[in-house]
């Protein structure tokens, strides 16, 4: 399922290409400024302020090795090939298209990359940053112009833009407003209380913390301040979670957990979401609900529904219980095991809570 997953998405990239080159041309400069791919493998650039960019990622060809690439508007004046060295074969800047500037950066045969966790970060108003390999390569640096031109404070402008590239459609976050909002994450169980035991003696506690540590990860690039109600294996009642919740004064309250059929049965697999009360409650479940299911194709929706579980009668702000996937089911166990879905799903969790957040201001 993976597999073709990322098949359409390829396919989707292509077309979104496609499309791109029919766009009308625009008469100004190229918006890159400078660019540095440096030794520790990220990609740094400068661009004119509040640019737009575009950035793809496409698998080796028949033509040509693996492909990342970052369209800017404006027309590039001089197109030009460097070499690379290490893992970067070449650099390409070229124009694909009147009015517009393309930076492509292809790799060697043989390079690993795992473009599902690249981020496009917007540093600032002019500034970019991806990480595309890992240092065990060795490189040496390739660049252009200066890159580090800071406006104003670097800090207080950071505005972060995240972006999965290959993942576009369901990684593209939504923008919050920073260091406004507080989220308690809860990863449910720990310690002696492993919670679900699924297919192969998977345990619910350690996928809950693994993806609840990712969802804390991916809101605070986003500006928003989370607090895990644990952060490794400890015992932890639950009155104290949600009184940790309402003492912090959070703006909402996610517990995450992982599901066991009775009795074990392989064939039961699904996603279900609970609130105890209220429209706010309910609009998180629902935003949160939709994003998990985008990630998990095949597996069911078991729904939105009221639950009278403790930490989220008892917790005062908006409260959810994500139900991520059935550890005994035979689909879902076999997706929960792997890292590259857990990313996934916390990936959705996050988005469905910047979605809320979003909304609700
Ligand atoms: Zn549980």
């Amino acid at each position: 399922m993976i597999k073709f997953l990322d098949i359409k998405l390829f396919r989707y990239l292509s077309l979104f290409l496609f499309l791109n080159f029919s766009s009308l041309p625009v008469k100004s400069s190229s918006a890159l400024a400078a660019w540095a791919i440096n030794s520790n493998g990220v990609l740094e650039l400068r661009t004119k302020s509040n640019t737009k960019l575009k950035a793809y990622f496409q698998k080796s060809n028949q033509i040509s090795g693996d492909r990342f690439w970052v369209d800017f508007p404006g027309e590039l004046k001089n197109p030009r090939t460097i070499k690379g060295n290490g893992p970067i074969k070449e650099v390409r800047l070229g124009k694909p298209n009147k009015g517009k500037t393309r930076l492509v950066i292809e790799f060697e045969e043989k390079t690993y990359l795992k473009p599902l966790t690249w981020r496009l970060v917007g540093l600032d108003q002019n500034r970019w940053r991806i990480k595309l390999f890992d240092p065990k390569y060795t490189f040496k640096k390739i660049s252009e112009g200066q890159v580090v031109r800071r406006i104003g404070n670097f800090e207080k402008n950071q505005k972060l833009i995240y972006q999965n590239k290959r993942a576009k459609d369901y990684f593209k976050l939504p923008v919050v407003k920073q260091n406004k909002f507080s989220v308690v994450i809860d990863p449910g169980h720990g310690g002696p209380d492993p919670g679900a035991i699924g297919i192969g003696g998977i345990r619910e506690t350690d996928v809950v913390l693994e993806v609840s540590k990712i969802v804390k990860k991916l809101l605070s690039e986003r500006g928003v301040k989370v607090r895990l109600t644990r952060r490794n294996e400890v015992d932890l009642d639950l009155p104290p979670r949600v009184s940790f919740a309402n003492n912090t004064n959070a703006d909402i309250f996610v517990s995450i957990h992982a599901n066991a059929s009775r009795g074990k049965r392989r064939d039961i697999n699904g996603l279900e979401t609970f609130y105890y009360r209220g429209w706010k409650g309910r609009l998180l479940a629902k935003k949160i609900q939709k994003q998990i299911l985008r990630v998990s194709p095949g597996s069911p929706d078991r729904g939105v529904k009221q639950g009278r579980f403790y930490v989220i009668k008892n917790t005062k702000m908006p409260a959810v219980l994500v139900e991520i996937g059935f550890l005994t089911g035979r689909l879902d166990a076999r997706r929960l095991e792997k890292t590259t879905h857990r990313k996934r799903l916390a990936y959705a969790i996050a988005k469905g809570i910047l979605e809320y957040l979003y909304i609700i201001t």
